[in-house]
């Protein structure tokens, strides 16, 4: 690494992470409410339903594809390249989908959530005494041949089901009793609505235009870096599972240009300091899940959280601010006419007020916010 990086490095206090990611805690559990209680908060007027405006600003080269690959000269760059497009390329967007996406993985690793998206089982090559070819690291593949194992093959790496046991993925929902942790309520799941919506973003301006940059795909991090992985005992086929898991992963990869090499891939991209604005909708909304979703995307605060393609290369990197605020009374919003509605004067007052109401309410998982917040520092 250069010496750019260790100074870096020095100023947030963080120790080396070659990995380009690092782990919240996991709740020991998930709080559930039932569905029925979000109509309650909404009649009872706690809650609040407007839009609020946002700035997105990206921090490093950012890489949404539209899954192609195109030739250079289309895009508008030097003939003779084959180069994976991003979306919309002439007039480049961040789908709702992908910040609601980002929303909703940050707010789960921040409140007592299930987890709605985790590789649970992967299989790994490996190989004795040959560095290279492995995967898995040399101690394992040891284990492994002890354990009867063949000197090279696959084995399979799935994490415990224990892990998950407290904090499983919400059922569908049939019925008002139903109940649901507080990133299904928030965001929706199978049968239940969610109650925000993220509208696409729009380019408001970009240093120049993008280019492309050589990236060298990875994949996802190995599981058997995400827990202590051991040789399953009893099992023919080779099996490694991981248990204690040191939680939920959060990029924070530092963006270093590459070099064009023999693996690198030719990237579209948005550059670093591009402007996006988008639209934030929510109806019947605690004060708490607002603060709570703020809090989780670093909105107004020196906080990056990440999107796209080439996360673990640092790539997508954005912080976000708020423009303007509109939020009623969930009851108040019928009675009040267009021309009544106008934004919230102390906008960060507000923020400040709801992301104190999230930190007090039982959903909430203040020790993860903690780390999410040191880890995504900017
Ligand atoms: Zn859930």
């Amino acid at each position: 690494m250069s010496s750019h990086g260790q100074k870096s490095r020095q100023r947030s206090q963080l120790p080396r992470n070659p990995k380009g990611y690092d782990f919240v805690c996991i709740p020991f559990t998930k709080t559930v409410t039932p569905v029925s209680h979000v109509r309650k908060i909404g009649a009872s007027g706690l809650a609040f339903s407007g839009r609020m405006d946002i700035e997105i600003k990206t921090l490093s080269p950012l890489h949404i594809s539209d899954g192609t690959l195109r030739l250079s000269e289309e895009l508008g760059f030097k003939k003779g390249f084959t180069v994976r497009s991003i979306l919309c390329p002439e007039d480049p967007i961040i789908p709702g989908t992908t910040l609601k996406g980002a929303a909703r993985t940050y707010y789960e690793a921040i409140t007592k959530s299930c987890v709605s998206q985790f590789l649970r089982r992967m299989k790994a090559k490996y190989a004795e005494n040959e560095r290279g070819a492995s995967t898995l690291p040399q101690e394992l593949v040891r284990q492994i041949v002890a354990a009867g194992g063949e000197q090279r093959g696959v084995a399979e790496v799935a994490i415990l089901p224990e892990c998950f046991e407290r904090i499983e993925r919400c059922s569908p929902v049939r019925k008002r009793s139903s109940r649901l942790c507080p990133a299904c309520l928030l965001f929706g799941t199978n049968g239940f609505a969610g109650r925000v919506t993220f509208s696409d973003a729009r380019l408001i301006s970009s240093p120049h235009k993008g280019g492309f940059l050589y990236v060298v795909p990875r994949g996802a991090p190995r599981l058997h870096r995400i827990g202590s992985a051991s040789v399953a005992p009893g099992t023919r086929n080779t099996k490694l599972v991981v248990e204690k898991l040191k939680g939920r992963k959060v990029y924070n990869a530092k963006y270093e240009p590459n070099t064009p090499s023999q693996e690198a891939e030719l990237w579209d991209y948005v550059p670093a300091g591009a402007l996006f604005s988008a639209r934030i909708l929510f109806h019947d909304v605690s004060m708490a899940e607002m603060g709570g979703l703020f809090g989780c995307l670093g909105i107004d605060r020196k906080m990056a959280v990440t999107i796209g393609g080439g996360k673990s290369s640092g790539l997508g990197k954005i912080s976000i601010s708020s423009k303007e605020i509109l939020a009623f009374p969930s009851g108040l919003m019928q009675r009040t006419s267009f021309e009544q509605r106008k934004p919230i004067d102390d906008r960060l007052g507000f923020i400040k007020q709801c992301k104190a109401a999230f930190i007090k309410s039982p959903f909430a998982y203040p020790k993860s916010y903690e780390v999410l917040k040191r880890i995504c520092a900017v």
